[in-house]
């Protein structure tokens, strides 16, 4: 075990502010140990923590301290994240660690990576490390790692939910019983059955797999695309369409999912050009990251019709401003970022910050399948599904969220 005694900066999101802990729905959550293809769950040699309790907010503090402090760090959690008086970016400058969620991102750019000459290891608690400048992490040789497979399970149950919410007019139903109303016809007259329609994702890794496995059941045309192609049997399996670009895909599907990680090749894909050339009345979900899609032309396709609806839980920046348009739009379904931290998910991310953690501070490898950059490049899973550059670009706006 290393002697050096590190300051480890972690930063989460708010405590519920009904006060912390909250009053549990359930006793328990079920144990997953593996993932579908295999990979085991993290295996962290011990945990602080009870599975199912809350650990993504402050309080919660990803169940890390006992273990830390028991071990003479020092470990620093936050939600003060964003601008250049936050305690994130104060206490940056000596920090040798720094932890943080996809749901809140601390956005780790290359000014802010410059200010923390120590800063040796980016973990991102959960999947999708985009909020890093990896280029500013290739560059300073620091080590980013993410928690992969830990939600992506999560996040595929969301995408199925929103894709059903939206065809079917679930919110707006939902509403006028709120309101008082029995107004089926105003219900009725945006609502379909997702039954033979072309379902697509853009991506079909773990999530979009997943979601095209769960989407099987109903019934619809199963359309994929990838830069790399899936086993012939799993084409087989499940009916799929493989379409060579993203344009062939969208030409002929109903539903749109995106299901990519945000990194050069797929910021803003889905501008204005691309959501032309979708289906008239198209649904598109998009759970992956909310610059992969520009904000207005979502927002303007929805006015025109061009989309019939749109949802997702990702957003830019994080937290978007009050005068986002995507809060406002017509026939969305948007949540906040929560797909990939229910409950069940964070008992499985916060674990595999520990076992990272575990191998960091005991010199031992951090499993490949983990890691994103690492001595200078991309590496690991980020070696397969990343393209070197930047992604943070214009992250600041995040500071107007507190101003609004
Ligand atoms: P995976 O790495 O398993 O899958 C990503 C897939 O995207 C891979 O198949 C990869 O292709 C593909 N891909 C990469 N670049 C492109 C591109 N330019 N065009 C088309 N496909 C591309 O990750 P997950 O499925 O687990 O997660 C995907 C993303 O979802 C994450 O990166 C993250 O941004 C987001 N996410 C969101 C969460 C939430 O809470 N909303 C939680 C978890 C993840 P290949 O490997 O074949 O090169």
């Amino acid at each position: 075990m290393s002697k050096e005694k590190l300051k480890i900066l972690c930063v989460l999101y708010d405590d519920p502010v009904d006060g912390f802990p909250p009053n549990y729905a359930r006793n328990d959550i079920p144990n997953i140990s593996n993932y579908p293809g295999g990979q085991s769950a993290p295996t962290p040699e011990k945990i602080d923590f009870s599975p199912g309790e809350l650990l993504g907010c402050v309080s919660g503090e990803l169940g890390l301290r006992k273990f830390l402090e028991e071990r003479g760090h020092t470990f620093v959690v936050t939600s003060d994240k964003d601008g250049p008086n936050s305690v994130f970016e104060k206490e940056i400058v000596d920090s040798d660690i720094i932890i943080s969620q996809p749901f809140w991102p601390a956005y780790l750019t290359a000014e802010r990576i410059a200010k923390a000459p120590k800063l040796k290891l980016a973990i991102t608690a959960g999947i999708g490390s985009d909020h890093v400048d990896l280029q500013a992490a290739i560059d300073k040789e620091i080590t980013v790692a993410e928690v992969t497979y830990s939600n992506s399970i999560s996040v595929s149950e969301h995408v199925v939910m929103m894709i059903l919410g939206l065809v079917r007019n679930y919110i707006p139903s939902y509403n006028w019983v709120i309101k008082n109303g029995w107004n089926i016809a105003d219900c009725v007259s945006r609502s379909y059955d997702v039954e033979g329609m072309n379902v697509g994702t853009v991506a079909a890794g773990r999530i979009g797999l997943a979601v095209l496995r769960r989407m099987k059941p109903f019934d619809v045309n199963l359309h994929y695309y990838d830069k790399h192609r899936l086993p012939k049997e799993t084409e087989e399996e499940l009916g799929l369409t493989f379409h060579s670009s993203v344009e062939e895909l969208v030409k002929v599907c109903d539903v749109v999912t995106i299901n990519a990680p945000l990194h050069p090749e797929t910021e803003n894909l889905f501008d204005g050009e691309m959501i032309g050339k979708m289906k008239r009345g198209a649904y598109l979900v998009n759970t992956a990251r909310g610059k992969i899609c520009d904000r207005n032309a979502v927002a303007k396709a929805l006015e025109t019709g061009q989309l019939a609806g749109y949802a997702g839980d990702v957003w830019f920046p994080q937290p978007p401003p009050k005068d986002h348009p995507w809060r406002t739009m017509p026939n969305h379904g948007m949540t906040p970022h929560i797909s990939g931290t229910s409950l069940s998910a964070q008992t499985r991310y916060a674990s595999g910050v520990r076992e990272i953690l575990e191998c960091w501070l005991d010199n031992k490898p951090i499993r490949d399948e983990y890691l994103i950059v690492k001595g200078g490049r991309l590496a690991g899973v980020g070696a397969h599904s990343y393209s070197e550059g930047n992604t943070t670009g214009g992250s600041d706006e995040s500071s107007r969220f507190k101003e609004s």
